[in-house]
């Protein structure tokens, strides 16, 4: 099996709260949300972080954020904004070496983040 978090997740041998999933991704609510609205948008191809990508992903980093998008619009998140995030590498605080998309919205934001 997996060592991967995500990967876990995506199997079903770890539980989340799942609120999408499709052919190419699916999206669960944060363990831990740093937000009111924090969802994680996850490839289900194992991918560990964006260094990673190659052009056959093109398509899905597009559907990725097609789907956030979306889940952002049903969320009422369209109008008043939301922050899509890669975190990649140890500077960014990548932890799940697993790409996910996070999207944030329900409060106003800072800029630089931390
Ligand atoms: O970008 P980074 O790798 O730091 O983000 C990982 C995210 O995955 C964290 O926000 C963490 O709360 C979340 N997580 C989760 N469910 C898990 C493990 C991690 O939602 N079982």
């Amino acid at each position: 099996m997996s060592h991967c978090i995500f990967c876990k997740i995506r199997d079903g041998h770890v539980p989340a709260r799942l609120v999408h999933r499709d052919d190419h991704c699916l999206a669960i609510e944060d363990i831990n949300p740093q937000a009111p609205t924090h969802l994680l948008v996850i490839p289900l191809e194992h991918i560990p972080t964006v260094n990673d990508l190659t052009e056959n992903h093109r398509e899905l980093v597009g559907h990725l954020h097609l789907t956030a998008a979306k889940l952002a619009r049903q969320r009422g998140l369209a109008d008043s904004g939301y922050r899509l995030v890669f975190n990649t590498q140890r500077d960014a605080g990548q932890t799940v070496f697993h790409i996910h998309l996070h999207l944030l919205g329900g409060r106003p934001m800072e800029w630089p983040p931390g």
